[in-house]
């Protein structure tokens, strides 16, 4: 069999990081085409010496010539800037792209890496988010296949394994209920960057962590299942479930549900997508039956955590609304990260932005584009940046 040439967009975050442990422990299997960072140079160079990429990316353009020297004496490529971020993903030297860059900027690139007819393994949602529609339209113009990496995606992928002339009832996300799980508004109002950063069951980026903690993850997921499996928002529904080892489930028609288990592990999706059809062995850590277990499940409480709700409003009416709520949420979030607005001010943002900014039912690309730059302008004028 042929090695798989990976393109890591985003590796020096935590997807991107895993999949290189991935990587490293099936050298037989993978290998790291193209590797890509927004500002981590010291990160991304020590990768690049590790694995002898083809080419390596910096977002940053100031750190080009650190970058460029530091792999002065090896074959590696090196590039700067936005631009050549997402050219990179047109170069024709990679056999599939592990989508693991953060937020709205990952949209071009894997926009690119589809158009080239590579297949992606997909941890970056907010790409679905954004413009779903067209991201999936394009994967079925050029028989693109999409391969979820988040976990709960990963889990009904999985689920529908062998189940393709049966239809779907619903499908269950499971949400761990984050780091306040139970807590009410007036615990919420005085919580900071730190305690929304320690997520009980995963460690995660810093973004993914804060969407966990007000639920809006949660929220994005439902978007993306929407897209990833065709569904209607109705089939659509959450669970807390705290332990996090039902990564979510099917129903089917006939009431049967599949679940898919097993230890919180993002190396787990990872390789499963990087190499699907098949599975890999691998050393992780197995869940142990022997010892005594609890599995809980609830309701998500909406109203508190009403990032939620506006999440199922931005899913029920369509259209740009989930871009638009997508990019009050990263302003929102970027300015929490810097103790510029509490915890409770990033849903009043968003809630603001969405109904400010103008709704267009059937958008075109452009029109994602613009909407997401005027959510972005809209949202950072109601904070005194
Ligand atoms: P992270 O912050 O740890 O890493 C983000 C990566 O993207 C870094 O390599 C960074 O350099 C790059 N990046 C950031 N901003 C960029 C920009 N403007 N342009 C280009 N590159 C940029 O994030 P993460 O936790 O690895 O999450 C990555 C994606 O995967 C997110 O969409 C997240 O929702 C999704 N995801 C993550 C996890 C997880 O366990 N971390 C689980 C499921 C889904
Ligand atoms: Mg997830």
């Amino acid at each position: 069999m042929s090695i798989k040439r990976i393109a890591i967009f985003g590796s020096t975050g935590s997807i991107g990081t895993q999949a290189l442990e991935v990587i490293q422990a099936n050298p037989q299997l993978f290998s790291a085409e193209i590797l890509t960072a927004q500002n981590n140079a010291d990160l991304l160079i020590k990768q690049a010496l590790q694995f002898n990429p083809n080419m390596v990316i910096i977002g940053d353009e100031k750190k080009y010539l650190t970058v460029k020297d530091a792999l002065s004496k090896t074959g590696v490529k090196v590039f700067a800037g936005e631009a050549a971020l997402s050219e990179a993903a047109s170069v024709d030297c990679y056999d599939m792209m592990l989508a693991g860059i953060v937020g709205y900027a990952g949209l071009r690139p894997t926009l690119n890496a589809i158009e080239l007819g590579k297949p992606i393994a997909l941890a970056n949602k907010e790409t679905l988010v954004v413009a779903g529609d067209i991201v999936m339209k394009t994967a079925a113009a050029n028989k693109v296949p999409i391969l979820p990496v988040d976990s709960e995606h990963s889990a009904i992928f999985q689920c529908l394994v062998g189940e393709t002339k049966n239809k779907i009832d619903q499908i269950i996300l499971t949400a761990s209920g984050g780091p306040f799980l139970g807590k009410k508004p007036n615990f919420l109002v005085n919580v900071k960057r730190e305690h929304a950063l320690q997520h009980p069951n995963w460690s995660m980026g810093a973004k993914i962590s804060v969407d966990s903690a007000t639920l809006m993850n949660k929220g994005l997921e439902m978007i993306e299942a929407k897209w990833l499996f065709n569904l209607s928002p109705k089939q659509i529904s959450v669970v807390i479930h705290p332990q996090s080892i039902i990564h979510s489930m099917v129903q089917f028609e006939d009431g049967s549900l599949k679940a898919q288990m097993g230890l919180p592990d993002m190396k787990l999706p990872i390789q499963y997508a990087l190499a699907f059809p098949k599975r890999i062995p691998n050393d992780f850590p197995r869940y142990n039956f022997k010892k005594p277990n609890v599995l809980n499940f609830e309701e998500p409480d909406l109203k508190t955590f009403r990032n939620l709700q506006l999440s199922i409003d931005a899913l029920y009416k369509g259209g740009n609304m989930p871009c638009i709520l997508n990019a009050a949420n990263e302003i929102a979030v970027f300015a929490f990260l810097r103790n510029r607005i509490g915890f409770l001010d990033i849903t009043e943002l968003v809630e603001r932005t969405m109904n400010s900014v103008k709704f267009i039912e059937k958008p075109t690309l452009q029109e994602y584009f613009d909407t997401d730059a005027n959510a972005r302008e809209y949202a950072a004028s109601l904070i005194q940046m």
